[in-house]
């Protein structure tokens, strides 16, 4: 379909590319592009799922303002569904993260909040409780709602399911922020294509997972303790402070065959790659993702299949170590082009 009734239908049935170059020799390697959502970020399909769900169940009232803590493309998505339909729409976010994604949100007409970077993912969600309760604002709760998931069992876990039909898929590979796409889609896979191994990529700053241990919560599901195995890392959208309750299904559900760690250097490395190498433009998790995928596929016989998603659009990073050494004045190689030839140098 390529006509839609709003913006809101464009969301999900993001394309599934074959990577050519950068896959191991005879190891079919696939990535889920989500950039290709209409505001860049696997995140448009959990603000629509949230908002939607509120909607049905009344506790989102017309008019209403709408808040959430979040690292950055939460808070765009939602700014994209909350103008679309009328909703005004305030964002807590911590100061470390990059500074394009907050000019990204007032530009779709949110407020930001920022919250200090010294209190962590933890921090900016404590922030928006406090104004959501003062406020009687709607919290959408990313971390623990249970539209999250559901959206991406009833989206992302069926295009994929579509769109690998009657074909091997022997390894599925994510990483984790809430756990949307993670709980989501193994859903779906153990059900349906039970012989598809599930692989979650982790920070090796900050192994949750690998460390395990009990995370503490609240009688309502959120966090109430870092946990001790998380250190700052520079993977945007991984990872935060603490085991989301989105997340915590697939871990006790036992749905998560393997770990692998990653690290900050190898995310950036491949998502440079995967944009030099195959036209691939996405961000730093991404990168990790894929590092992980490449991982997997060498230690597995030749004629494996991968599908690994790619969450976000590089376009996000520019002021971050993504961009490093990218400049925007000429550098030498440019200036002896620019000098090559007699007319219009600088
Ligand atoms: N990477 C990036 C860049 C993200 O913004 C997110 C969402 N926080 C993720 C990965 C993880 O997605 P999920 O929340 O579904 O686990």
């Amino acid at each position: 379909m390529t006509k839609f009734a709003s913006i809101l239908d464009a969301i999900g049935k993001t394309p599934v590319v074959k990577v050519g170059k950068l896959a191991p020799p005879d190891r079919n390697v696939y990535v889920k592009i989500e950039a290709f959502n209409p505001l860049g970020s696997v995140k448009d399909r959990l603000a629509l799922a949230v908002i939607e769900a509120a909607e049905k169940s009344g506790q989102l009232r017309p008019g209403q303002t709408v808040i959430e803590a979040t690292s950055g493309n939460t808070g765009i998505g939602l700014a994209m569904v909350c103008a679309q339909k009328g909703y005004p729409l305030v964002v807590t976010m911590a100061e470390s993260f990059s500074v394009e994604r907050r000019k990204l949100m007032r530009f779709l007409g949110a407020r930001v909040v920022l919250t200090p970077a010294k209190d962590r993912g933890s921090g900016m969600v404590a922030k928006a409780v406090e104004l959501a309760e003062k406020n009687g604002w709607f919290l959408t709760r990313q971390f623990e709602n249970e539209a999250n998931a559901d959206y991406h069992e009833k989206t992302t876990g069926r295009e994929i399911i579509n769109d690998f039909a009657g074909e091997r898929l022997d390894f599925w590979v994510t990483g984790y922020g809430t756990g949307g796409t993670l709980s989501g889609v193994s859903r779906v896979l153990r059900r349906e294509r039970p012989h598809t191994k599930i692989i979650v990529a982790e920070p090796d700053v900050a192994p949750l997972l690998t460390e395990g241990g009990v995370q503490p919560r609240r009688p309502d599901g959120s966090a109430s303790e870092s946990h001790r195995a998380w250190k700052p890392h520079p993977i945007q959208g991984w990872t935060p402070d603490f085991i989301p309750l989105v997340a915590q299904e697939a871990i006790d559900r036992e749905r998560i065959d393997r770990v692998v760690k990653i690290s900050g250097a190898d995310s950036i490395a491949w998502s440079r790659r995967l944009a030099r190498e195959e036209g691939i433009f996405v961000g730093i998790s991404a990168g990790g993702t894929f590092a992980a995928a490449v991982e997997v596929a060498r230690e597995s016989p030749p004629g494996t299949t991968l599908l690994a998603m790619l969450p976000d659009t590089g376009e996000r990073y520019l002021s971050t170590p993504l961009f490093d050494g990218i400049g925007s004045d000429m550098n030498e190689e440019e200036k002896a082009l620019s000098e090559s030839t007699p007319g219009y140098r600088l």
